[in-house]
């Protein structure tokens, strides 16, 4: 079998010439495949059958599929090695946002996220990641216009596979979005943020930060341990002096853990130190963990107090959580289920 998505197009041309086909043959495949986003070779009509019946394009089982009322679907895939994982498209007005993992559970192990509770189980191939942009096109009509790398895994911690998906979702010839509706969202690893930032490519970095000083984020985020968010922020304003592109820092909001006046005083004091903006979510509850989603008001006045210090903040909604498509809740509760 000829698999195409785990492919630059340089090496598809050389798959497709060593097979004896003709190298015109490559175009074609790609066009069906990234641009005219069919999945099954049996549709792609101007091939002949000695090359589909070669060609591979998904691997996984679409294991589960949660539809929210609010119009967001979500999809586990079951790669063949019985590994897992979530993606999600989530519409709003005329955008489609697909929410992508770069790994099979999560090695960073943030207390109150549900994607780390088994710990990392494999890092995702460049094919397996393009194949969630794939599988949520199938699922839902519509051209997808912005990617998020929010879903299970860090994303630099798994650089190389990340980085050729990127290219692939960048590339005009292949998916096409414009590099600044791709967000990379990182736990925060200083050296790949720097490497990130000499990439060329003009994507937007996103930083979970989730609070205002090393002491509470190290309890919450036990990998920032020999980490400072010096040393982040440093790494952030290199990408943003390289990329020209502001930096998003998100934050979510934990009830009575790191929504304090003072906590927001902090943050404020970080965001004024370099080009950004803050993201808040509200805390998405995972069955069996303690942490609380913040009250409607405490949220509002914790943005307030942000832009009220000069911040610009933008409160991120909530999404799909009256199916279990908020954060890495799919697998859990199918890994659940008898
Ligand atoms: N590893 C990357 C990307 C994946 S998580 C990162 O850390 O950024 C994407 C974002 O969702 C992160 O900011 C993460 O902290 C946040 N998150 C995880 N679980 C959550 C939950 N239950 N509710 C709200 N946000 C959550």
């Amino acid at each position: 079998m000829l698999t195409v998505l785990d492919k630059t197009p340089a090496q598809l041309a050389e798959a497709v010439v060593a097979r004896g086909w003709p190298p015109y043959r490559t175009d074609q495949i790609i066009d069906w495949v990234y641009r005219k986003g069919v999945a099954d070779p049996a549709g792609m009509r101007n091939l002949p059958r000695e090359i589909t019946g070669e060609l591979q394009v998904l691997t996984a089982r679409l294991a589960a599929r949660a539809d929210s009322a609010d119009g967001t679907v979500k999809l586990l895939l079951e790669f063949p090695d019985a590994q897992a994982v979530e993606c999600v498209l989530i519409p709003t007005g005329d955008r489609h946002t697909a929410c992508l993992s770069t790994q099979a559970g999560c090695g960073m192990g943030c207390r109150f996220c549900a994607s780390g509770l088994g710990g990392l189980q494999r890092n995702l191939t460049a094919g397996e990641i393009l194949e969630q942009m794939l599988a949520l096109r199938q699922a839902v009509p519509g051209r997808i216009s912005n990617v998020v790398f929010m879903g299970s895994g860090e994303p630099l911690a798994n650089y190389e596979a990340t980085l050729e998906a990127v290219r692939a979702i960048v590339d005009p010839g292949r998916l096409g979005l414009s590099a600044r509706s791709v967000t990379i969202s990182t736990v925060g690893i200083p050296a790949a943020i720097r490497r990130l930032a000499r990439e060329g490519l003009a994507v937007t970095l996103a930083i979970s930060l989730h609070a205002p000083n090393d002491a509470l984020r190290r309890t919450l985020l036990p990998s920032a341990a020999n980490t400072t968010i010096a040393e982040i922020l440093a790494a952030a304003k290199e990408f943003f002096h390289a990329r020209k592109r502001e930096v998003t820092l998100e934050y979510v909001l934990l009830a009575g853990v790191n929504d304090s006046a003072l906590c927001a005083d902090g943050l404020a004091g970080l965001a004024g130190r370099l080009r950004c903006n803050v993201n808040l979510i509200g805390y998405n509850e995972v069955e069996d963990m303690a942490y609380r989603a913040p009250t409607p008001t405490g949220l509002k006045a914790f943005a307030q107090r942000l832009t009220d210090r000069g911040v610009n903040v933008h409160v991120r909604h909530s999404r799909g959580a009256d199916t279990h498509a908020a954060c890495g809740q799919l697998r859990g509760s199918v890994a659940r289920s008898p």
